[in-house]
């Protein structure tokens, strides 16, 4: 299959899913993994009987990775992810996270993630995890994080509750931070590698190489940014960002490519993570996607697509505690050193 990626004529199959071995881990991931995010209805309330054919379809294609977290739809994705893998849990790698609980709760204690895993469980109706990982670690204390937060991760990976551990979060400092303190079987960093964003290269890939530590790229769209739709409302980046999105929208489809598939394309392409997440709710969003893996990015339409976006490149918006937050000029998203 050598087609290039574009609307209109792309032809209706599907392509044979790779895999990747996620750091010093023994799980083998497809290099497309699933976001169950949209299942709690966070891009949109989704049909429920559709998501679950999303799910069904995914497996029976080969993606064989699910990350879900109880933060997501406060616990209503885990309990559809749940029902949905129900008598498929063998084929599927599955990641819940602990730790963030809503908007602006966040418990980073070993009395709570010891609770929240028993209930994550429960809802994904399976009896261990493949990944446990700390959710959003900026909103929390990095000392807590460090010496309290991962020690029980790992009293709860020797129970056999969790196959392997790690943490996500947006901030590149502080993922580094606590990757150098204490040892991480894996780190989900978001949008911060993709058409509008490559910093986590430079700045966290180094490091989870010196440590042995599988990195998870998630965002590859910039939740939802480069997209046709575009960014959901409670999107955290500047508008200069999101109206640059709209802009290379429009550019694709002024020349019959959809961007979106441009955008995934340009990370799976990206053979430093094991795996790249995307968020998808219905099985016409899976087809899609795995339309994606058997066609290679058409090069020029690439470098014109960069070439819109080239005036916000490396935007970012602060995250988290003051003193976990990546240095930003909070008024535009601009980097200080740009
Ligand atoms: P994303 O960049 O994958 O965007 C998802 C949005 O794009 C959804 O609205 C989805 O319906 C839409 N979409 C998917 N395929 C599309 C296509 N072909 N064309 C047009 N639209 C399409 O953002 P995300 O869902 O936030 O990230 C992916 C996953 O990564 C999440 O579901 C979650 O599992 C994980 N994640 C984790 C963290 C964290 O741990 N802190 C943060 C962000 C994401």
């Amino acid at each position: 299959m050598s087609q290039s990626i574009s609307g209109g004529n792309s032809e209706n199959t599907i392509g044979s899913m790779q895999y990747r071995t996620l750091g010093r881990t023994q799980l083998v991931v497809s290099i497309m993994g699933f976001g169950a995010s949209p299942l709690g209805d966070v891009f949109g309330a989704i049909d429920p009987a559709e998501g679950m054919r999303a799910v069904h379809l995914a497996i029976d294609q080969g993606i064989n990775y699910f990350d879900v977290s109880p933060y997501y739809g406060l616990t209503l994705a885990e309990e559809r992810l749940g029902r949905a893998i129900e008598g498929r849990r063998k084929g599927v790698i599955l990641s819940t996270k602990c730790g963030r609980y809503g908007e602006a709760s966040f418990d980073f204690s070993a009395e709570r993630i010891r609770q929240s895993v028993d209930e994550s469980l429960r809802r994904l109706r399976t009896d261990y995890v493949d990944l446990l990982q700390a959710h959003d670690v900026e909103f929390g204390d990095v000392e807590q994080i460090i010496h309290e937060t991962i020690p029980e991760m790992r009293r709860l990976q020797q129970q056999g509750k969790a196959r392997y551990i790690g943490i996500t979060g947006y901030p590149l400092g502080t993922l580094v931070r606590i990757a150098e303190a204490v040892p991480l079987d894996s780190i989900i960093s978001y949008c911060r590698y993709n058409l509008l964003v490559d910093d986590m290269d430079a700045v966290l890939m180094p490091v989870a190489k010196k440590h042995g530590i599988g990195v998870i790229n998630a965002s590859g769209l910039h939740m939802g940014v480069l997209t046709e739709g575009g960014a959901p409302s409670w999107h955290p980046a500047p508008a200069k960002v999101r109206e640059a999105g709209s802009l290379a929208a429009e550019f694709c489809r002024s020349r019959g490519f959809d961007l979106a598939e441009l955008a995934l394309r340009f990370c799976f392409d990206y053979p430093l993570v094991a795996s790249t997440l995307v968020g998808m709710s219905t099985p016409d969003q899976v087809r899609r996607n795995l339309h994606v893996l058997s066609a290679p990015a058409d090069p020029e339409m690439v470098q014109q697509v960069r070439a819109i976006l080239a005036p916000v490149f490396n935007y970012v918006w602060p995250s988290g505690r003051r003193e976990n937050s990546d240095p930003v000029r909070e008024e535009t998203g601009e980097p200080p050193s740009r």
